[in-house]
């Protein structure tokens, strides 16, 4: 049996691990210089005002809502097909949480429109697109905030982690407190014993170990999404060939990071498909089981899957191929020759 390819997996160079060990040697373990260094450096590659770097996607979207402090019985829209981290919110809309899929940024002038008339805020889940543009203008400075994951599946890793982005001062500093149990002042920052706890916040700071990975990481991002976007093009060029298979559509206004590379299998053959791919060791998945399809949001909301019939055609024919950046050509070769052989 030839190796097990994966769907998605982190890089992480011997120079990077260099740098965690020093890390681990300074005396800095946790929110110290290389988490504002980390901050500093998604600035800067972003273009954004203001990073608050946090120890998940999950805390960063959570805290992103807090911070906007909406009354309670407040609504917030956001998609079914997506991972179940959005989706942990609720109750009237006061604002919209939208997902960019795949890593292809989302229709993002027409939801802005939206979100102006009714004024809403706006909270973008770019978990899957870092570095990905819309209109020539990068990820990070559309919506009033905009979530990163970290997770070592994404473009770019802490081993855990996440980041909100902002240009919004009193929501950056608004978001710092929340990271830090609502604290008003971090230990770093204090001439005295005094500080003050002014909103009920959690622990979700992340460590300066974490944080020297991201910035070594982050050296490697454009390397990683023009890998992606090769591999992309590879399997876009080869699958499109076939006529039960479905590639994903790229509109002209994006730059698309390809966190994900997604196929449709047209005719009911997908869990046919799903397990011929397991079969030959190779390592596909399923982006994602709609939200509303979980027991805990049935049993809570009364939803149905007979209500989302576009999320559920595409849930039904959908698969995830392997891409990341260390995929080798044999690699990619050898998953286009199996799915060419399925039929
Ligand atoms: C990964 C992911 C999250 C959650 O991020 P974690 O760092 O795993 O908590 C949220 N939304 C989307 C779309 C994701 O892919």
């Amino acid at each position: 049996m030839e190796d097990f390819i994966p769907y998605g997996t982190q890089k992480i160079d011997d120079n990077e691990i260099e740098e965690v060990v020093k890390t681990l040697k300074s005396g800095w373990l946790t929110s110290g210089p290389k988490v504002k260094e980390f901050e500093d450096a998604l600035c800067g590659y972003i273009g954004c005002k203001y990073a608050v770097a946090v120890n998940s996607g999950t805390s960063a979207l959570d805290m992103a809502v807090k911070s906007l402090d909406l009354p309670a019985g407040s609504e917030v829209i956001t998609t079914p097909f997506t991972f179940v981290a959005d989706s942990n919110l609720t109750e009237k809309t006061k604002a919209i949480i939208y997902v960019d899929y795949a890593g292809q940024p989302c229709r993002i002038n027409e939801i802005k429109k939206i979100a102006e008339e009714h004024c809403l805020f706006l909270i973008e889940d770019a978990c899957h697109a870092v570095g990905a543009e819309y209109n020539g203008k990068k990820i990070g400075n559309f919506a009033d905030m905009t979530v990163l994951s970290f997770h070592p599946v994404k473009h770019i890793t802490t081993g855990e982690g996440g980041a909100i982005l902002s240009d919004n001062e009193d929501l950056a500093k608004k978001l710092r407190m929340l990271r830090n149990h609502g604290i008003d002042k971090a230990p770093a920052d204090r001439d005295s014993w005094v500080y003050d706890m002014k909103d009920l916040g959690r622990n979700y700071r992340i460590t300066d170990i974490q944080c020297t990975l991201g910035v070594t990481q982050l050296k490697k991002i454009e390397w990683s999404i023009e890998r992606r976007q090769t591999i992309a093009k590879r399997y876009n060029e080869e699958l499109s060939k076939l006529n039960w298979v479905k590639i994903p559509s790229t509109s002209d206004s994006v730059r698309h990071a390809w966190h994900l590379y997604t196929i449709l299998i047209e005719n009911g053959n997908r869990e046919d498909f799903f397990y011929y791919m397991k079969k030959n060791n190779i390592g596909v998945n399923l982006h994602y089981i709609p939200s509303y399809r979980f027991s805990y949001y049935r049993k809570k909301f009364n939803f149905f899957p007979k209500d989302y019939p576009v999320t559920e055609k595409v849930f039904s024919e959908i698969i995830t191929l392997p891409m990341y950046p260390s995929m080798t050509e044999e690699q990619v070769e050898r998953v286009i020759n199996l799915v060419k052989r399925y039929k």
